[in-house]
């Protein structure tokens, strides 16, 4: 028995044609149903976030009101439970030599995410010097992690404190599974922190239209743990499959999947941007960019699934071809920001329906995205409504039926990351607000 086979009995892995092996479901799933929950193996948050949340659980409590390691200063924690947990899985290695690494040259010369491998390294390598190799065995994260694939850009790791624990060629070893295996850490689909989830890495190959998802659930004096939600059901016998990277990334996903990755997607929606061939960019006249958008909020409205779901390269209207540009996404969501705030509304509400239909047509159903831009529409409907003093009931009716469409997504990927500041909270503020209209 693997490790892997002792992880969850809800999936198992059989042999995949191209991939190393495929995860299916060994029972079905509804929308919303956790498929594997998986607690962080070694962690470290984004620099924004050092002094807001505990070093150990991740909890945010915000500057101030956290504890600071006496040794090192550099690091915080909600009380002593968590400071003695990290101090005990590597912080002790670290905690006298940290401040001098992170103001060193070598490390000060990296680019901002490899600072981030060098310090998820670092802790990787302090926590494993921590543990007797006798416990390597095979149930355990380390054994998974030391079973994952390496990346085809195996480039040499970063300095890491402390030095000399291990010898460089292991350390080498252990950075070469960095690259196509981490995680970034998200709290309501932001991220703040990364880190590495072996079982994870293990089990799901990537899809861009995935039928599961990748959430964080934050508990106190806990590892921040990693949920796979089912985003829509699934078959007992189905592959279950996770986004890498962002659907959106039309572009450059396929360049990303073959030089960090070294595989080929051959998920429907990859199979239809093929079929497509060089995708134009959009038109810079905001005429023609209006009629654009025009056709794709026609187009999705009168067709059921998108084509980039089905994979049906022959529904996908041609003359569409620059929507599935990266900067065409770019544009609408900084038309309806910007219309958001400043006006006018009508704008806004045309921009957001654009990128709804854009929605449709890149992102599977439920997908975090979906749900997330709903409460921003919302928001914006309410903010209009409040200012204009106007109780328009076309307009209550447009944005109660928004509500109700983002609390029905938004109810199979939330609650995750942080208990407050969420969009589920800003949802049912809104929805006690429309009560009163
Ligand atoms: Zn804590
Ligand atoms: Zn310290
Ligand atoms: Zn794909």
């Amino acid at each position: 028995m693997t490790s892997i086979e002792k992880i969850t009995k809800n999936v198992y892995l059989e042999p995949h044609p191209t991939a190393r092996e495929r995860c299916m479901a060994s029972i079905p799933f509804s929308a919303g149903d956790i498929i594997l929950s998986s607690p962080s193996f070694v962690d470290v948050l984004l620099p924004a976030e050092k002094g807001q949340r505990c070093d150990n659980c991740h909890r945010f409590l915000g500057s101030g009101s956290l504890k600071r390691c006496t040794g090192c200063a550099s690091f915080f924690y909600c009380d002593q439970a968590c400071q003695g947990v990290h101090w005990k899985s590597g912080h002790r290695k670290i905690c006298k030599l940290y401040n001098t690494y992170i103001s060193s040259p070598s490390f000060q010369a990296l680019e901002e995410h490899k600072k981030m491998d060098a310090l998820l390294l670092s802790n990787l390598v302090a926590y494993l010097s921590c543990v007797d190799p006798t416990e390597w065995h095979v149930s355990t994260p380390i054994f998974t992690f030391r079973s994952l694939l390496q990346s085809p850009m195996n480039g040499s790791s970063p300095p890491v404190c402390p030095k000399h624990l291990f010898t460089g060629d292991f350390v080498d070893e252990l950075y070469s599974r960095f690259e196509n295996n981490n995680f970034s850490i998200h709290s309501h689909f932001n991220t703040y922190a990364h880190g590495i989830f072996p079982a994870a890495s293990r089990l799901f190959n990537h899809s861009c239209m995935p039928n599961a998802a990748v959430k964080f659930s934050i508990q106190a004096h806990e590892p921040v743990k990693m949920e796979i939600v089912a985003l829509r059901s699934i078959s007992q016998g189905d592959e279950i499959c996770i986004p890498y990277l962002d659907p959106a990334l039309i572009q450059t996903r396929t360049s990303i999947f073959e030089l960090t990755y070294g595989f080929t997607c051959s998920c429907p929606s990859c199979q239809v941007v093929r079929d497509v061939g060089t995708v134009p960019e959009p038109p810079e006249d905001s005429e023609e960019f209006r009629n654009i958008c025009t056709r794709l909020r026609e187009f999705a409205k009168g067709t059921g699934q998108s084509p980039l779901f089905t994979g049906n390269s022959s529904k996908f209207p041609i003359n569409l071809a620059c929507v599935l540009h990266e900067s065409f996404i770019t544009s609408l969501s900084d038309k309806f920001s910007q219309a958001s705030h400043d006006g006018p509304y009508d704008i806004a509400m045309e921009a957001s329906d654009t990128l709804l239909a854009l929605y449709w047509l890149i992102y599977p159903p439920n997908y975090p995205q979906i749900g997330l831009h709903l409460v921003e529409r919302a928001k914006a409907s309410w903010n209009h409504i409040v200012r204009s003093n106007s109780t328009d009931a076309a307009r209550v009716a447009e944005l109660k039926s928004t509500l109700s469409s983002a609390q029905k997504g938004l109810t199979v990927i939330e609650p995750e990351g942080d208990v407050h500041d969420g969009p589920m909270e800003d949802l049912q503020t809104l929805l006690e607000g429309v009560k009163g209209l």
